[in-house]
């Protein structure tokens, strides 16, 4: 059976590792997109504009929203941010897989707007250990911390929606687990026979 392109989304708790998990599956797998996201909020520190997200203003935003150019789009944390459909669809078109690194109400929103997409959950070895990463990373305020630690719960809780889970404990585990997940999606469509992914 051949492979076939597919587009995999990725969430977890803000922190829990999704970037570091992406970039070193995509430095084994180059020919993997990475959609970036459109939003309405600053560049952090060290941010690219145009690869980490497509930095805009409120206005450019909503005239895209108005233009149906979003696969989905959502507000958080005061700001807005967006899945571009010819981000998706410029990677699909050369037959190649791509990512989305979203959240939990995001990738249900893409699940609807395309069905076949593959929901996979990041999810932290404790709440600990996500609270030490989130600090760690030294980019947000305690403020902002504990507004993104105050949604864990609720995150977690729709793990379950998702086709599958991976612990981001060790990374390497993790990495070599995310790698195995996609290209079992692309080769067979994962475990469901049943064709409804
Ligand atoms: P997210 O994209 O989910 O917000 P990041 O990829 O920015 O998370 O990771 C948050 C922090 O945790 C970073 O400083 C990163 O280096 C670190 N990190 C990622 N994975 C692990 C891991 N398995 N063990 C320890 N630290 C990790
Ligand atoms: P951050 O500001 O930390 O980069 O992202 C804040 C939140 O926005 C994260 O939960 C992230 O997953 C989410 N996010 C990033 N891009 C998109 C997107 O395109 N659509 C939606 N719905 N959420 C996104």
């Amino acid at each position: 059976m051949g492979r076939a392109a597919r587009v995999f989304v990725i969430s977890g708790p803000s922190g829990v590792g999704k970037g570091t998990l992406v970039s070193r599956v995509r430095d084994r797998r180059p020919d993997l997109g990475l959609a970036v996201s459109a939003t309405t909020r600053p560049p952090r520190e060290g941010e690219v504009p145009d690869v980490s997200y497509y930095f805009m203003t409120e206005e450019r935003f909503m005239a895209l929203v108005a233009e149906g150019a979003f696969v989905e789009w959502d507000g958080h944390f005061e700001n807005r941010y967006g899945t571009l459909w010819s981000e998706v669809n410029s990677y699909l078109d050369e037959g190649r897989s791509v990512i989305l690194e979203i959240d939990v109400k995001g990738a249900l929103n893409v699940r609807k707007a395309i069905p076949n997409s593959v929901l996979l959950f990041v999810a932290p070895p404790s709440l600990e250990a996500l609270e030490q990463r989130l600090r760690g990373r030294g980019t947000e305020s305690e403020e902002k911390i504990a507004l993104r630690l105050s949604r864990v719960a609720w995150e977690m809780d729709h793990a379950s929606l998702y086709d599958a889970t991976i612990v981001n404990d060790d990374l390497d585990v993790a990495v070599d687990q995310l790698e195995k997940l996609i290209e079992r999606y692309e080769t067979d469509g994962g475990t469901d026979q049943d064709g409804s992914h």
